[in-house]
């Protein structure tokens, strides 16, 4: 076999056998808005930051702009066995502090 999402992508365990497999969806984007800040903000350094952005951007059109937005966020899917699975699913319980099964 080859192509696709036949093998885990931690272990590289072959999933095409497995009776089970799992999909982690790991997301990394901005958590605030690149527009909120404040006027003292402003005044200072970003000030020329913002207006070479702005010039960079007059001539984007509405999906240029929009893809060059989605170019600060990250999504990445990870292939797992049962397994890896659960090894992440603790790892993640443990990150975050939760508790229980
Ligand atoms: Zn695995």
């Amino acid at each position: 076999m080859s192509g696709g999402h036949a093998n885990c992508d931690r272990c590289g365990a072959d999933l095409l056998g497995a009776s089970v497999r799992y999909v982690a969806r790991f997301e990394l984007k901005q958590g605030y808005d690149a527009m909120e800040v404040s006027p003292q903000d402003l005044r200072r350094d970003l000030k020329g930051e913002l207006r070479a952005v702005l010039r960079e951007l007059e001539g984007l059109s509405d999906a240029e702009v929009r893809e060059a937005e989605d170019a600060t966020a990250l999504a990445v899917y990870w292939d797992l066995c049962a397994a890896c699975a659960k090894d992440v699913r603790a790892g993640m319980k443990r990150e975050k502090g939760i508790s229980g099964t």
